[in-house]
């Protein structure tokens, strides 16, 4: 009996004495304790009744026994269904309600407050903390350290996770062993990994960027990880001298580079730093390559699809593109209202397809339907472009472009203009809501410490270089822009924030 992708991480596994994760406090975990610590974990979801098909909803802190029990899924064909830490007991309610999971694993510290939409939801509670603690544990240590994996082939699932939700509620995106057995192999190979790298692993585990892109990765590549619990910029520049590779969002490239440590000489024994989950700016790529010698690799995924596009290994990785489409995995960008194929160059949606893309939102059959062309390309509500080169662009989410007096704006053409004027550090294009033009273009900007700047003067230096229906008609200054850990910008939030500012 195999559970297809967990069989091939086994398969591929080096030798059992080989680390695969070592935290900052110094514990280490070898493919043998993976092995070992998954089945008893399986094991124990076998005793709380999780047969094939179940869904184990999780919501822990990152720790390595986290890490077990999601091989644990795998193992027993359960599907694997990892929460945001920072949802409240009322979204909980709602995720549980929606995915009636068999088990229920939180925090010991979360278990009170919990135990009754658990129980609501028909599931069994059990706790998991980050001290080596916990029922679940407690359970596992019980059990012995072998299984007999339960039969799961490509297509069946693996994994729920639940969109970020933007706009209504969030959705449960269902992947298959294959969707991310055959994303993570193609990863290996493009990337370049071996059973030599040793990746920075600082991202949440809840998220397709820290469970999928980098767990996977390294797991069948049969390399190692630095496992911290959150972004340290002070323990990364500690690690790199060991370490090989990184991925990141782009909040960690800017915190690093606030480092006076970070140097050519810091980073010399680092090979890859990859970064995604949110636009990275051309800024960032320039400096941090001034600074290290090297270019930062910008790819394009999501939830739904994961990793869809990533710049060259080899080659050139331009700034402020996401690459190529990876081996496998088409791309086109078609007009949003008539689905219709658009010639290179032009703005338009993004679709994709290929054995990356999910099988379908979890019980939203329409939903589904929907966002699926009748040729199998998933609408990936991104737009973009694809240049003559080939390179991906992405302008933006449909949702956040503007629409103003009938025009249409890509925030990210405005936002690249202020971002590139002296005394900025950032900036967000938003459309809120106006009596004229049906949406105001506004801008939000973050000025660098010290810098006076002035909405007069930046909407006129604006006016020199982008069509007037372009313009801002208010630019706003914060301290800083509001993001979720993914590190995205919350455009939603935003809007809210300023929706009576036309009014
Ligand atoms: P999530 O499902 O949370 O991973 O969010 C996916 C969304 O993040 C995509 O649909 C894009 O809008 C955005 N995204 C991911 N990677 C990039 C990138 N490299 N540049 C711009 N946006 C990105």
């Amino acid at each position: 009996m195999a559970s297809y992708l967990y069989d091939l991480i086994a398969r591929r596994a080096p030798s059992a004495d080989k680390v695969f994760l070592e935290t900052p406090e110094g514990r280490k975990l070898t493919y043998g304790d993976l092995a070992s610590g998954s089945a008893r974990f399986a094991q124990a979801l076998a005793k709380l009744g999780v047969v094939a098909g179940d869904r184990v909803a999780v919501q822990v802190e990152k720790s390595p026994e986290a890490i077990l029990l999601y091989l644990a899924c795998l193992r027993a064909g359960a599907v694997f269904l990892p929460l945001n830490t920072a949802y409240t007991p009322a979204e909980i309610d709602y995720f549980l309600g929606d995915a009636k999971p068999r088990v229920f694993v939180c925090d010991p510290a979360s278990r009170d407050k919990l135990a009754a939409v658990a129980e609501k939801a028909g599931a069994h509670i059990e706790t998991l903390g980050v001290k080596e603690e916990g029922s679940l544990l407690d359970l596992a240590r019980q059990q012995a350290g072998t299984f007999t994996d339960v039969e799961r082939g490509k297509d069946d699932l693996a994994a729920i996770l639940y969109t970020s939700g933007t706009t209504g509620r969030s959705k449960g995106a269902m992947l298959s062993h294959d969707n991310l057995a055959s994303n993570a192999l193609t990863l290996v190979d493009y990337w370049r990994f071996t059973k030599d790298d040793v990746l920075i692993h600082a991202l949440p585990i809840y998220h397709t960027h820290g469970l999928f892109v980098a767990m996977n990765t390294l797991l069948l590549a049969g390399g190692s990880m630095f496992f911290l619990p959150k972004l340290d910029a002070e323990l990364i520049m500690k690690l790199m001298p060991r370490a090989t590779s990184m991925m990141g969002v782009p909040t960690f490239y800017t915190r690093l580079l606030q480092h006076a440590g970070l140097t050519k000489d810091a980073t010399k024994h680092m090979r890859l730093f990859v970064s995604g989950s949110a636009p990275l700016l051309a800024e960032t790529h320039r400096e941090w390559r001034d600074r290290t010698g090297h270019a930062i690799l910008e790819r394009y995924g999501m939830t739904e699809t994961n990793m869809n596009t990533s710049n060259p290994y080899d080659g050139d990785r331009v700034a402020g593109t996401v690459g190529f489409p990876l081996p496998g995995v088409s791309a086109r960008v078609t007009d949003p209202d008539t689905g219709a194929a658009l010639p290179r160059g032009e703005i338009g949606m993004i679709e994709v397809k290929g054995p990356n893309v999910f099988k379908g939102y979890w019980q939203m059959p329409e939903k589904t339907k929907a966002e699926f062309r009748d040729d199998g390309f998933f609408i990936t509500g991104d737009l973009g472009k694809i240049d003559e080169k080939g390179y991906v662009h992405i302008v933006g989410r449909g949702k956040d472009l503007v629409i103003t007096g009938g025009f249409n704006v890509y925030p990210i053409e405005v936002e690249t203009e202020i971002d590139g004027m002296p005394g900025v550090v950032e900036s967000a294009v938003v459309g809120l809501p106006h009596a004229d033009f049906g949406e105001g273009v506004t801008a939000v900007v973050v000025p660098q410490k010290g810098a006076k700047l002035d909405e007069k003067e930046i909407i006129a230096a604006l006016e020199q270089r982008l069509a007037k229906f372009k313009l801002p008609k208010r630019v706003l200054f914060v301290d800083e822009l509001p993001r979720n850990t993914m590190g995205k910008v919350q455009k939603a939030a935003l809007r809210q924030t300023y929706e009576s500012l036309y009014k």
